[in-house]
């Protein structure tokens, strides 16, 4: 449950948002939660990597820069505006998934449902919304929740891969509901992967199918440009 003060805080945010005239959360340029300058920097190059093998992951875009600012901006400052001109890099890595996964083609994206991670408590108290969730609901893609805690992990920050796997381990279930079902786990940064191999295990222990993962962006770490890889470059 959110405190008083959690509800306060968040309709002091709203209100100031009325009142402050739209700057770009990229630039600061007035007028657009994110200019089409900054929307076409962030668009434009899918990375994909495979946390494990067989474990693909394709991310809209590198988590630098521009798009850095924006996501933060939409987790850290309440710029839930800023989630249209996301919903578009991410719709890019689904893209991307769909030309590669088996059985693609026009029709795949209704096969398919996308897989919330889900939030902890202490972030979706702070924030009072699900930064992926606002981010899917701009877009016609379908998103499930199939996971749910089991116990509440520590804070990752700081945490070495290793110590995020400890961490994870065991901490997430599948709902029942799940059973037989595919999924495509959505987030909205993937760093070390810790979250989606830990969501993937959980997911298959309830008998559910994971066939990848999208996030609108990645660290650079272990990518390849998918463009590179088709021959052309933006
Ligand atoms: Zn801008």
């Amino acid at each position: 449950m959110d405190s008083a003060c959690d509800r306060l805080a968040r309709a002091a945010r709203e209100a100031l948002a009325l009142v402050l005239p739209e700057t770009c959360v990229g630039c600061g340029k007035p007028d657009s939660a994110v200019c089409p300058d900054c929307s076409a920097r962030m668009t434009g190059g899918v990375l994909r990597q495979e946390i494990e093998p067989g474990f693909p992951v394709w991310a809209g875009t590198a988590y630098t820069g521009t798009a850095r600012r924006v996501i933060l901006a939409l987790k850290n400052e309440h710029r839930t505006d800023a989630a249209a001109a996301l919903a578009l890099v991410l719709t890019t890595a689904v893209d991307a998934a769909l030309l590669e996964l088996p059985g693609a083609g026009p029709r795949a994206g209704a096969l398919l449902t996308l897989a919330a991670l889900p939030s902890t408590r202490s972030a979706y108290r702070r924030r009072g919304y699900r930064p992926v969730d606002v981010v899917v609901a701009r877009t016609p893609l379908r998103l499930e929740h199939p996971l749910a805690w089991r116990r509440q992990p520590a804070d990752q920050i700081g945490l070495t891969l290793d110590e995020r796997k400890r961490n994870l381990d065991g901490s997430l279930l599948a709902r029942r509901w799940a059973r037989e079902r595919s999924f495509l786990l959505v987030d909205d940064v993937v760093t070390t992967g810790a979250t989606l191999l830990e969501s993937r295990r959980a997911l298959t222990a309830g008998g559910a199918r994971v066939v990848g993962a999208v996030a609108i962006a990645a660290t650079e770490r272990r990518v390849r440009r998918v463009a590179d890889e088709f021959g052309f470059v933006e």
